[in-house]
């Protein structure tokens, strides 16, 4: 099979391959949550961009040729993740295309400064927006206010990760589905993890997927994500109608201290928590992570890419049971 290679729709390459003192420890949530806040305090720019090396690095190895990662913008990173990752944007641009999502990972009620931040983050040339519906007291106002401040200006995606605790009455997503169908976003938007729709009741589950699909909107999931809570109701998504995208998330810090970058690994972990075993079942997924961004800018980029990425001898089944890395991965820049 030749290929142009891997899609990761989601991941955090800014903060990640923490070095010492930065060490995981098992403590709850929130404890992890403060430990990642001092470290992206002390993190210097140039320190922001040996981590995102170092992650992309990982994913080129193993055949990834789009990045989409969340870059944080808040009073404790300031603009350093968003002005480092603009210039590792421009020094991997031959080898990956790399999306950023200018991300509000903190919240507005810990932060309201971040609304500034965000705005000067989109001037600097951010590719999208990023929320997180968990982080404000009211998840709705806090989508509001992200797509309000992407109005009018020129960006390719909006994301939220969606109802990230999995918890039944943390449930923003058909309010998502609904505004996304209102200003008819459609597949500029972006819902990710969207756990709790794994436990909120049959019905509204089920009345929720299909809003999804009308909206037009798109659904990543994170199979690492299975570690601390379910993952949401991919294959009754994937019914409907609605693309699913797959992502790897965070890598080497205080939430996953393992991601080896490599997609096919991600594909496998979602087969076997969700039981994509069936032949359709197991392409299914190979074309998910194949599947490049419905956007022309990005697929110019992705174009202008000459990848010879190769797994001669492997079927769809052998890729996703064996996880290899590709035989061979020559990137060279063709002429703008
Ligand atoms: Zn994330």
């Amino acid at each position: 099979m030749n290929f142009s290679g891997w899609m990761n729709y989601h991941a955090h390459i800014d903060k990640g391959f923490l070095p010492p003192p930065h060490l995981y420890k098992d403590a709850p949530a929130p404890v992890r949550a403060e430990w990642t806040r001092e470290a992206k305090m002390l993190m210097s720019k140039e320190e922001i961009k040996l981590a995102a090396n170092k992650a992309l690095e990982k994913m080129h190895y193993y055949g990834t040729t789009y990045v989409r990662t969340h870059v944080d913008v808040d009073p404790l990173f300031e603009l350093r993740a968003m002005e480092a990752l603009l210039e590792v944007k421009k020094e991997w641009e031959s080898r990956v295309v790399v999306d950023l999502i200018a991300f509000n990972q903190e919240g507005f009620d810990r932060y309201p400064e971040t609304e500034v931040l965000l705005c000067e983050a989109l001037m600097m040339g951010a590719d999208g927006i990023g929320g997180h519906t968990s982080m404000d007291q009211d998840g709705k106002k806090h989508i509001d206010k992200i797509f309000k401040l992407a109005e009018g200006k020129k960006l390719d995606w909006i994301e939220f990760h969606t109802d990230e605790t999995g918890r039944p009455d943390d449930f923003n997503l058909p309010y998502l589905a609904q505004v996304t169908k209102e200003q008819e976003l459609g597949e500029k938007v972006t819902a990710i993890h969207c756990c709790s729709l794994a436990n909120v009741e049959e019905v509204d589950a089920m009345k929720t997927i299909e809003a999804i699909a009308e909206s037009g909107m798109r659904v990543t999931t994170c199979p690492t994500a299975i570690a601390t809570r379910a993952l949401t109701r991919v294959k009754d998504l994937a019914h409907a109608g609605v693309r699913i995208q797959l992502g790897s998330d965070n890598l080497r810090d205080y939430f996953n201290p393992l991601g080896s970058g490599n997609m096919l690994q991600y594909g496998q972990l979602l087969a076997y928590v969700q039981r994509f075993y069936e032949p359709n079942e197991v392409n299914q997924i190979i074309d998910w992570l194949k599947e490049k961004p419905n956007n022309e800018r990005v697929q110019h980029e992705l174009n202008r890419l000459t990848n010879t990425l190769t797994y001669s001898d492997f079927s769809n089944k052998d890729l996703l049971a064996e996880t290899p890395r590709p035989q061979s991965l020559n990137t060279n820049l063709i002429s703008k």
